[in-house]
């Protein structure tokens, strides 16, 4: 890990055991969730993580956050390995990689106030000398997620709220711990369209004034707009292309992303591209593809990636070029 790299993943897996195909089969199955990631995440970066539904993302975060044990690999922060740790060193991380949940009607007690939902994370971590500490600290991450002024808000329940000041809350409930990553996991997918820039305008800003780091995890590439420095794209459990925003958007290398980006909206019928609709289905992450695992959905597929993997495209080549370096 270089000093710059806070967060370091490497190799890592996650398969579930899906059970027996059949009654007499001693054979187990197991679903690919994620399986073999490469990651480093440096201060106050925010990384967009792409990808489709069951691409993996998800459980990749909840593998950084500790919330599920990996099959393989390695997980370090700030230059220690964090892959197995035991229930009071996972409580103290968790004060430092705070996760933001999708859905803000779940993520909230309905019988709590927002100031008891704020503050539980506190007491739970033991943090605060006083109620009086505790309440400034309450007060500061509310208005920090913008709810200001934050004493309008502290008695009124999730109900009382719009699904954008709900988020907002789920966001402040995160950062009253001081975190210094924010896994935002669909973070705005379930906001109507003109609350989703508010909700990623109030995250590129923490990231400024609170240096958190941010892994923003999305199946549409088109919401992540120039918020994110590097974007990671991820298919049936790896990240197939990593780069800066521009390089990807600019100069995607692999087809995936190419189609990703064909669909993006674009407001200047002039800009559009021509949309690439990769045809099939995703295969079975319990049944894997031989070979690239792309390649029945490729548009540019050619023989030998029916029997060779290409491991991660470097930038640096064109990803067709990768594929022949790699089967000659
Ligand atoms: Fe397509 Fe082959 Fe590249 Fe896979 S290795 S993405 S099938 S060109």
């Amino acid at each position: 890990m270089t000093k710059e790299h806070f967060l370091e993943v490497q190799g890592l897996k996650k398969y579930f055991d899906a059970g027996r195909p059949g009654l007499f089969s001693r054979d187990v199955r197991y679903v690919h969730a994620v399986d073999g990631v490469d990651l480093q995440l440096r201060h106050s970066e925010v990384i967009a993580l792409v990808g489709e539904s069951g691409c993996g993302k998800s459980t990749l975060a909840l593998l950084l956050m500790g919330l599920e044990d990996p099959t393989a690999g390695i997980v370090s922060f700030e230059g220690r390995d964090i892959t197995h740790l035991n229930d009071n060193e996972r409580k103290d991380l968790r004060r430092k990689i705070q996760m933001v949940f999708q859905d803000p009607y779940e993520s909230l007690n309905p019988t709590q106030t927002i100031e008891e939902i704020i503050n539980e994370p506190l007491v739970v971590h033991g943090i605060g000398n006083n109620k009086n500490e505790r309440d400034e600290r309450v007060k500061k991450a509310l208005e920090d997620a913008g709810l200001k002024p934050a004493e309008i808000y502290l008695n009124r329940y999730p109900h009382e709220l719009s699904g954008g000041q709900r988020q907002r809350v789920v966001i402040a409930a995160a950062l009253v711990l001081e975190p210094e990553i924010l896994l935002a996991d669909e973070p705005v997918s379930m906001l109507d369209v003109s609350i989703r820039a508010e909700i990623i305008n109030l995250l590129a800003e923490l990231r400024i004034t609170r240096q958190i780091a941010v892994i923003f995890i999305t199946h549409d590439l088109g919401s992540v707009g120039f918020f994110a420095d590097r974007v990671a794209v991820m298919y049936l459990g790896r990240i197939v292309e990593i780069g800066t925003m521009l390089e990807v958007l600019e100069k995607p290398q692999h087809p995936y992303t190419k189609a990703l980006i064909s669909v993006i909206p674009v407001p200047n019928p002039r800009l559009r591209r021509e949309r690439i609709i990769l045809q099939g289905e995703t295969p079975n992450p319990i049944d894997m593809p031989q070979g690239c695992r792309f390649h029945p959905r490729c548009p540019v597929v050619m023989a030998t990636c029916k029997v060779s993997d290409p491991p991660f495209v470097a930038l640096s080549k064109t990803h067709q070029a990768a594929c022949l370096l790699l089967v000659k």
